[in-house]
């Protein structure tokens, strides 16, 4: 793809917008940047992109300056319906996102993953096994560096692991990843999407360019995930928590089993019993990867030693503290219910749970089966508070805490010992954070405040 004395819009000016136009630049196109947000918000990337020679339009987009491209690169925030984008998808002006653009560029193999829950984690178990293995492997995509910030030091022999969203696929047509996995799939960002077929079909175009040298990799136990099978171009294997697989990744009396074909011998990986991970959700994650890193060429011994040292990514059902015999968990990154459900089902019982935040339309009736025994009360915070009320109603003890600050001390107050307090919202965080790191980070800093408190309490008493 050449790009010199081109014409690129970039639309969105969020970090792989960012990326991306200094790449466009670099290349020699002449690089535009539109964003509905004001030049006042952008604020400190602008002066770098000008510095650059590139063009900025702020607080708005402008029809002509779209009118004018040859190409628009799109940023995974900015839906397709934007109004400009549709019309100039009208004219048949090539529209593509920063995905697909690092696509025509990116050298060596790649492992590409995605589903609604675990990529991050899966991604990054993904990357410490293949650095641990001693293959070059660098980690990018939805988190770390964008893809597009790859391409300029790869090689041949790099295999890039990425963490892909269904926004990013959306835009792609030429990304073909060697090694393609889809975690599961269940409903989510459907405001955006507009039903769950479309999102469904956003998340199956990690395949779509894939061909028979190219490998999926499915969740067996998932329903929706599965299906993909019958509609992809590449070899599938598959992995599974529940049964044993004819090629791929399953459990097996308590052990991790890596079978490369149905005539192959299975071999032992690890023992369930070595994966520092909380929760049944994690097996899957890391099945998913023990799978991926095989295919690629990690040894055993070398996956197994990475995914025993492994340690939660930060906000997903991460340890915070012990006090009084009462253990707080930050899953802040449990923003629809399918990862809350998945929170709640890795403590036996004796959880105080915290829900709430900004709700997606979501159905929280979906918890109700598995509040009784496990969860002695729900703390509801934020604006989905009064819905969850409603949907959980007669279920379980309920509490109108508000903020997170009260739902914290409300549930340190009742936990006892042997309890579980746990951040798992289920929504959004925005009504009352900046980002879901933002309130796991405040989550966290109540309970080691408390913890300071009771310390200095012991001492002076
Ligand atoms: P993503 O990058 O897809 O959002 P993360 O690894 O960041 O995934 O985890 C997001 C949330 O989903 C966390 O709350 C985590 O505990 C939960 N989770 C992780 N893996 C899974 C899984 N395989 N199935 C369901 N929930 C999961």
């Amino acid at each position: 793809m050449e790009l010199k004395g081109k014409k690129v819009l970039v639309v969105g000016l969020g970090k792989s917008g960012l990326a991306a136009a200094l790449f466009l630049r670099r290349q020699g196109a002449q690089v535009t940047v539109s964003d509905i947000r004001s030049a006042q918000s952008l604020g400190k990337d602008i002066p770098a992109l000008i510095e650059q020679g590139i063009a900025v339009e702020a607080g708005g987009h402008g029809l002509l300056t779209f009118r004018r491209q040859d190409l628009i690169v799109v940023s995974p925030g900015v839906p397709l319906s934007t109004p400009e984008l549709a019309q100039v998808a009208k004219f048949g002006l090539p529209i593509i996102g920063e995905v697909e653009l690092a696509a025509r560029f990116l050298k060596g193999n790649s492992i590409a993953i995605t589903g609604s829950n675990g990529k991050t984690t899966t991604t990054s178990l993904c990357g410490a096994i293949l650095e641990n293995a001693g293959l070059p492997a660098r980690v990018g995509g939805n988190i770390g560096l964008p893809v597009i910030g790859l391409v300029e030091d790869s090689r041949e022999d790099d295999w890039s692991v990425l963490e892909v969203s269904s926004f990013q696929l959306e835009t792609t047509e030429s990304f073909r990843p060697n090694i393609a996995v889809i975690l599961n799939i269940t409903p989510d960002h459907l405001d955006r999407h507009g039903s769950f077929a479309n999102y469904v079909a956003a998340k199956e175009r990690i395949f779509a360019a894939q061909t028979p040298e190219d490998i999926l990799i499915l969740n067996a136990d998932d329903d929706v995930a599965s299906r993909a099978a019958a509609r992809a171009p590449s070899q599938v294997f598959w992995f599974s928590r529940k049964r044993v697989i004819r090629q791929g990744a399953f459990v097996h009396e308590g052990v991790i089993l890596f079978r490369a074909s149905e005539q192959a011998a299975p071999e032992p990986i690890l023992k369930l019993e070595e994966i520092p991970l909380k929760g049944v959700h994690n097996v899957e994650n890391v099945l998913a990867a023990v799978c991926a890193a095989r295919l690629a060429g990690a040894a055993p011994e070398a996956i197994r030693a990475a995914v025993a040292g492994f340690r939660a990514v930060e906000h997903r059902l991460e340890f915070v503290a012990e006090m009084n015999g009462v253990s707080y968990y930050n899953d802040s990154k449990a923003t629809n219910v399918d990862a809350a459900i998945k929170a709640i089902e890795a403590f036996p019982g004796g959880v105080h749970l915290i829900l709430g935040g900004k709700d997606k339309d979501s159905d929280y009736r979906q918890l109700r089966p598995l509040l009784a025994g496990r969860v002695k009360a729900v703390y509801t915070i934020g604006s989905a508070a009064e819905k969850i009320s409603t949907h959980l109603e007669g279920a379980v003890h309920l509490v109108a805490a508000g903020t997170l600050d009260r739902a914290v001390s409300l549930a340190a107050a009742a936990a006892e010992q042997g309890d579980v307090v746990l951040l798992a919202p289920a929504c959004a965080s925005f009504d009352q954070f900046d980002n879901y790191e933002h309130r796991g980070q405040t989550f966290k800093s109540l309970v080691l405040a408390r913890r300071g408190a009771a310390a200095w309490q012991n001492a002076s008493a």
